[in-house]
């Protein structure tokens, strides 16, 4: 590990002589973004479907697939028992120099990732007792940011369904996404969108990854709305195979029976409990839930079954087992 921080250290000081537009941690604006957390991953994939017959069988055998998965692992068939490690690659692609977010910044959303999935981040004491029988302990996966790529570009504001800063020609292109996970960090999204992800079932596929808003990113003021580096926490939910817990549809599902139904999208620092009612039952929201809307600060636990449907997703049977391979 310390030999990699040196390899990226190394990298980092490279990358400020070839390009002194890289700011530090001080540098950041944090007043100039939309209120309210919106992820467009299943708009996104949506827009695949619909432009995509082969995805859209490739995504409806999968969905059956999902629920006999989630059978298995309420039975504890398919866990997988050792820790793997997803090597990530980095790629920021920049117009506003503030938007060049430097290598402390992108170690910082490392180890958020790897705090957030060992169930260590350091406000895991705040989930209520009643959602402590479900919360996820330590989900065997990690992170490790293996090398990262920097690119000035025209653009500032980039469309999710169109993945541009993904090409070439427009930004930069994944590291083998079958064997990296790739996150991209832009400027903007259209419709103010804080960040998205790409599926399981979408593995290896030349657009696979996350997509994270430059502010978003990493761990920044800790007091802002996006400082804590959750963004991508939720973002990296998707890439291994969790939904929004409220199903994108009113009362709808996440396949995942620990979570409980919610009615909408919850947003903001709620105050627990938060209750929400569906086919006419009141419940408690599990607003806290990483893969719900609310800010940063208000984010901080996943459930065991979220844990398991990811560890599957990396397990030699998952979408993503090449992960495993390096
Ligand atoms: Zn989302």
């Amino acid at each position: 590990m310390k030999k990699r921080n040196l390899l990226l250290f190394i990298l980092s000081i490279l990358s400020s002589c070839r390009n002194e537009e890289q700011t530090d941690m001080s540098q950041i604006e944090i007043s100039s973004f939309n209120l309210e957390r919106k992820c467009s991953s299943s708009e996104a994939l949506e827009q695949r479907l619909r432009s995509s017959p082969e995805l859209k069988n490739m995504y409806t055998k999968d969905l059956h697939e999902e629920e006999l998965i989630e059978k298995n692992l309420e039975s504890g068939k398919l866990i997988n028992n050792e820790t793997v490690v997803i090597p990530v690659i980095v790629n920021v692609v920049y117009s506003n120099p503030v938007n060049n977010v430097s290598i402390d910044r992108i170690l910082s959303q490392e180890e958020v990732l790897n705090n957030t999935f060992a169930s260590t981040n350091f406000d895991i004491g705040k989930i209520p007792n009643l959602f402590k029988p479900v919360k996820a302990g330590n989900i065997k996966i990690r992170f490790t940011v293996v090398d990262f790529k920097r690119r000035k570009v025209p653009a500032q504001i980039w469309q999710a369904d169109k993945n541009l800063m993904k090409t070439e020609q427009y930004g930069i292109a994944a590291t083998n996404p079958n064997k990296y996970l790739n996150i991209w960090v832009v400027d903007n999204l259209d419709q103010s969108s804080t960040g998205y992800s790409s599926f399981p079932f979408e593995h290896g596929r030349w657009y696979d990854g996350v997509v994270i808003r430059a502010v978003n990113f990493g761990v920044t003021n800790k007091n802002a709305m996006y400082g804590l580096g959750r963004t991508a926490v939720h973002e990296v939910g998707h890439y291994l195979g969790l939904k929004h817990i409220w199903g994108d549809t009113a009362c709808g599902t996440d396949n995942i029976n620990d979570t409980p139904q919610q009615k909408n999208a919850i947003y903001g620092n709620p105050n627990f409990p938060f209750y929400t009612s569906c086919g006419g039952t009141r419940r408690v929201a599990m607003t806290m839930n990483f893969m719900n809307y609310v800010d940063d600060r208000s984010m901080y636990m996943f459930t065991r079954n979220q844990g398991n449907r990811m560890e599957y997703e990396v397990s030699a049977r998952g979408h993503r087992s090449s992960l495993r391979k390096n």
